[in-house]
C-alpha cells in the first residue's frame, strides 16, 4: 500500500499560473511515453509514486497518449484508483484533446462535438470526475475559435474541468482566444508549447503575450526528447526513445546532428556542477512565464536528476551568453 512522503512539499518550488490562484509545482510529470500499454506498468508505478514523493502536483495527460492511445489515461487512472485516492487534492491532473484519437469526422480538431465527446472519454479512462486543467491540443484552423472556447468554457459550466488551457497555440492565436476567454469569463490560465534550448520560438512569440495577459507557459519537451541530456554521448542505447520503433518521434539523424552541441553544452553544465539535464530544465525556469516544465522519464534516476534542477537555478550573465553562443552555432 502507498505511503507518501511526509516531507514532500519541503524540497519542491511551486509556482502560481499567471494571475490565478493556482499553483504548480515547478516540475511536472508528463505522461507521453513510456506510460502506455506497450510499458511496464510496475515501472509506470514507480515512477508516478515517485513525482508525488518529490513534491510534483502536477501529472499531463493527454486523450492519445500511449501507444496505444488511451492506454495512458487508463494507466494513470489504474494507479491513481488503487493507490492514490486519498490524493486525489493535493494533484493537478490534465487531458487534452485535438489530436486524432477516433475514427471517422468527430475524433479529432476543436469542434464543440469532439471536444466534449474526448473530454468525456477521457474522464472515464482516468475514473475522475473532473480533469484540473483540460486543454486544447492544437489550435483547428478550420473551426471557428468561438466554438472551440464554448466547447473549453461548457466543461468548465459543467464541473469537468477547473481551469482552461490551450496547447501549441502560437502567439497570436493565444491572444485571440484569451479575448473570448475573457468575456466569457472562463478561468483559462495556461498555453502549453515546446521550449528547450533547441526549440527557442516561444520566446520572441508567445511570451510577450501571456505576460501581456498574465497567463502562464508550462512548456514541454525541455530535454528536447532526450538529447539536452548524456543518454546519447555514447551512441544511441537500445532502450532509449530514439531507437524504440513504439515512439517515431525523435530520429536517430537528429541525436547525430545535435551531439556536438550536446557536447559543448555539457561542457557548460558540468562547470556549474549540474548535469546537462538538469542545467537545460533550469534554464527553461529562468523565463518568469514558465511556470513548470513537464518532463518525461522512463526510469526513476532521470525524474529524480530532472528535480534535482532546482538546486541551482541561477545563471550568471556570462553562463547565458556562453548557452546562447553555442546556440546561435548550429545551423
Ligand atoms: P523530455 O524532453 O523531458 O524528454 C523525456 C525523455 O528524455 C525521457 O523519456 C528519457 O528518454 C530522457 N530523459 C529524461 N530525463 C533524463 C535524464 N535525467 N537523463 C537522461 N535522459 C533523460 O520530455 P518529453 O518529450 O517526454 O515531453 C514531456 C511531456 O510534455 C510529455 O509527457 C507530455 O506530457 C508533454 N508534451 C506535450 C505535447 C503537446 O503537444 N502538448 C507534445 C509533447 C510533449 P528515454 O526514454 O530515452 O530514456
Amino acid at each position: 500500500m502507498y505511503s507518501a512522503n511526509t516531507d514532500r512539499y519541503q524540497k519542491m518550488i511551486y509556482n502560481r499560473l499567471g494571475a490565478s490562484g493556482l499553483k504548480i509545482s515547478a516540475v511536472s510529470l508528463g505522461l507521453w511515453h513510456n506510460f502506455g500499454s506497450v510499458d511496464s506498468l510496475e515501472n509506470q508505478k514507480k515512477i508516478i509514486h515517485q513525482a508525488f514523493d518529490l513534491g510534483i502536483t502536477y501529472y499531463d495527460l493527454a486523450n492519445n497518449y500511449g501507444p496505444v492511445p488511451g492506454s495512458a489515461e487508463e494507466n494513470f487512472g489504474h494507479v491513481l484508483s488503487r493507490d492514490m485516492k486519498a490524493y486525489r487534492d493535493e494533484m493537478i491532473i490534465s487531458s487534452k484533446a485535438g489530436y486524432h484519437m477516433w475514427e471517422g469526422p468527430y475524433g479529432d480538431w476543436g469542434s464543440r462535438k469532439s471536444i466534449i465527446a474526448s473530454a468525456n472519454q477521457s474522464l472515464q479512462r482516468m475514473g475522475l470526475e473532473y480533469f484540473d486543467i483540460f486543454y486544447s491540443h492544437r489550435p483547428d484552423p478550420k473551426t471557428p475559435i468561438e466554438e472551440t472556447a464554448l466547447a473549453l468554457d461548457q466543461l468548465v459550466r459543467e464541473g469537468k474541468a477547473l481551469y482552461i488551457g490551450v496547447s501549441n497555440y502560437d502567439g497570436k492565436q493565444t491572444s485571440a482566444i484569451s479575448k473570448i476567454f475573457h468575456e466569457l469569463k472562463t478561468p483559462f490560465v495556461v498555453n502549453q508549447s515546446r521550449y528547450n534550448m533547441f526549440n527557442r520560438k516561444i520566446e520572441g512569440d508567445l511570451l510577450p503575450v501571456l505576460k501581456d495577459n498574465n497567463k502562464a507557459a508550462v512548456v514541454f519537451s525541455p530535454l528536447a526528447q532526450g538529447l539536452l541530456t548524456n543518454r546519447y554521448l555514447n551512441g544511441i542505447p537500445d532502450d532509449s526513445r530514439a531507437a524504440k520503433s513504439s515512439s517515431p518521434f525523435l530520429k536517430k539523424e537528429q541525436v547525430e546532428k545535435t551531439l556536438n552541441t550536446v557536447k559543448e553544452l555539457e561542457c557548460v553544465a558540468e562547470k556549474r556542477e549540474q548535469t546537462l539535464a538538469e542545467m537545460a530544465i533550469a534554464w527553461n525556469l529562468r523565463q518568469k512565464e514558465v511556470s513548470s516544465v513537464i518532463v518525461g522519464a522512463s526510469r526513476s534516476e532521470q525524474l529524480q536528476n530532472s528535480v534535482n534542477a532546482l538546486k541551482n537555478l541561477t545563471f550568471s550573465v556570462e553562463e547565458l551568453k556562453i548557452i546562447d553562443k553555442i546556440l546561435d552555432d548550429v545551423d
